[in-house]
């Protein structure tokens, strides 16, 4: 009986498990398909935006293919088949075949066929394109477009439905021994998603509007449940991206739509001018018709002196003679009256122009200076970002190149920041890299620069000043860290920070002086951290 029992719930309970394990595939295979649809999204949005995010995207993309490489190869495996086995026996328009339908193409294809309601002929051109789309979409999507150029192109030009159903089959037969090959391979430093995906975040250049959505998405990532929020976290970076994208297309779009404006305007006001030529010419013409027509009465007058007998059909012929020369004048008076006040209105509306030229492209070089100003700022400490620290660089380091002066230059990492984030929460890990980057920039000359570096590190520059002054400098700000009396939730935290500094030398390239400073900045964390050491 006992025995019985125990057998039962041997069973049961394998029968238990071998439900979790497939709805954890399940659950693998979905969150798979989501991150493979985040990461096609992301490459669309960010490709080529820099070159570390490409690198990035890759090893990501490296590692789906890494975990694809085992079981769940499976499914898109089946797709295949399904696609080669509708092609080959020419159902893919079949009716839906009992309960599952005809697979992915024949549903592709029926829909296909009936909305563009051509001839059979059409249906079956419309069904191959699918068919060599979807192949093609697979093919790259498994093996990586590296590996399989050569069949995306012989698929793209493939024109029979055999051939199609051939080429099929030889990517399932490529992808056979990665299948076998199953758990072997693994994606560059064996670093998790959500790990990838924090440095992914970091190069990515946010404006500071976008920037506490930025901070959302490293919050979910840094936070404990990390791994489980990946999807998520990978969808909001490509929204992010995709928005940083449309912003510097609407910056595009509103300048020029500006110029547009002006050269419009522009084009006015060289009507007007033209305009106003053309009734300086008017006026001229008509001065000539008026003096013509005054001459003519003059002419009137002296017939009239010359013809007359008696003074009083002379006085009735001057009177009229006079009459007309007034009536001539007082006709010019009027024209030259109306000529003058149109030319007034129009100098006014020509002035009105300019003037709101003027003013839209003072308002637009206003705006763009904010926003990159905006642009330069790390939102979290408020400090330079590393896009503002590039600009300062180029700029010191020409400066030094010029003129021969000293620059120095610092590195700085928080020491043990992962305790604080572990014992304090990342809420306080912020407050602490928010009130260092103020510390810093608090204790430095005017004519020094820091920035946020990456996610716990920042750089200073210090022109005109030699190694030992860097030294002093530096040692000022370690000390200044260290007795910052940093609080948390009523909750003292020590932080403490390390170094390493280097001087530019003749020859150096920025990247060899960071380089130096960098290699001290280990050694300074080697020799116990909370210091400062020199290259
Ligand atoms: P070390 O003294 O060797 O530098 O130790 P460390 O713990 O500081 O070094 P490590 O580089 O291993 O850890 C850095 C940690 O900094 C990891 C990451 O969780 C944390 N971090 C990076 N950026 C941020 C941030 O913006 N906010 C918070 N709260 N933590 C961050
Ligand atoms: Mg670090
Ligand atoms: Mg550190």
């Amino acid at each position: 009986m006992l025995e019985h029992a125990e057998k039962h719930d041997w069973r049961r309970r394998y029968l238990d498990s071998l439900e979790t394990l497939e709805s954890r595939q399940q659950h693998w295979a979905q969150t798979e398909a989501l991150l493979r649809q985040g990461l096609s999204r992301l490459s669309l949005a960010a490709d080529g935006v820099d070159p570390g995010l490409d690198r990035q995207l890759e090893e990501l993309r490296s590692l789906l293919r890494a975990a694809r490489e085992s079981e769940s190869l499976r499914e898109p495996l089946e797709r295949i088949s399904e696609v080669v086995r509708h092609l080959g026996d020419g159902r893919a328009e079949a009716a839906p075949n009992g309960h599952g339908g005809p697979g992915l193409l024949g549903r592709l294809l029926g829909r296909g066929a009936t909305a563009s309601g051509g001839s059979a002929g059409d249906a079956q051109r419309g069904r191959l394109h699918v068919a060599k789309n979807l192949l093609q979409e697979l093919a790259e999507d498994l093996l990586g477009q590296d590996a399989t150029a050569d069949l995306v192109q012989r698929i793209g030009q493939a024109d029979s439905e055999v051939q199609v159903y051939n080429l099929g089959h030889e990517l399932v037969t490529r992808l056979q021994p990665a299948m076998r090959g199953s758990g072997g391979a693994s994606a560059g430093d064996g670093a998790q998603p959500h790990e990838i995906l924090l440095r992914l975040l970091e190069h990515i250049e946010v404006p500071a509007e976008l920037g506490s959505r930025y901070e959302d998405i490293r919050q979910m990532l840094l936070g404990a449940a990390a791994a489980d929020h990946t999807e998520e976290a990978l969808m909001a970076i490509a929204d992010l991206v995709a928005d940083i994208r449309g912003r510097a297309h609407r910056d595009r779009a509103e300048i020029e739509s500006f110029l547009k404006q002006v050269t419009d305007r522009l084009g006015e006001i060289d009507a007007a001018f033209q305009e106003n030529i053309e009734r300086q010419r008017e006026g001229y013409e008509e001065g000539r018709a008026f003096g013509r027509n005054v001459d003519m009465e003059v002419k009137g007058i002296e017939e009239s002196v010359n013809r007359s007998q008696d003074l009083e059909s002379l006085k009735g012929a001057l009177r009229q003679r006079l009459d007309g020369i007034r009536a001539h004048m007082q006709q010019r008076r009027e024209t030259e009256e109306r000529r003058i006040s149109e030319a007034e209105h129009q100098v006014q509306r020509l002035n009105e122009r300019l003037q709101s030229v003027q003013h839209e492209s003072d308002e637009l070089r206003r705006r763009l200076k904010e926003e990159r100003d905006l642009a330069m700022v790390d939102p979290l400490t408020g400090i330079a970002n590393r896009f503002a620290y590039n600009e300062r660089l180029q700029l010191e380091v020409a400066r030094w190149m010029r003129y021969g002066s000293p620059l120095t230059m610092a590195v700085w990492d928080i020491d043990r920041f992962k305790d604080v984030n572990d014992h304090y929460g990342h809420q306080a890990g912020d407050k602490a890299l928010a009130l260092i980057a103020q510390l810093i920039r608090k204790h430095i000359r005017e004519t020094d620069f820091v920035a946020r570096y990456g996610g716990e590190e920042f750089v200073l520059l210090l022109p005109e000043t030699a190694l030992p002054e860097g030294v002093a400098a530096a040692e000022h700000i370690r000390r200044a860290v260290m007795d910052s009396g940093f609080h948390y939730a009523d909750e003292p935290v020590p932080i403490t920070i390390s170094c390493g500094i280097s001087e530019f030398r003749a020859g150096d390239t920025p990247q060899e002086v960071f380089g130096r400073a960098d290699a001290a900045l280990y050694r300074a964390k080697a020799q116990g951290r909370n210091r400062c050491v020199t290259d």
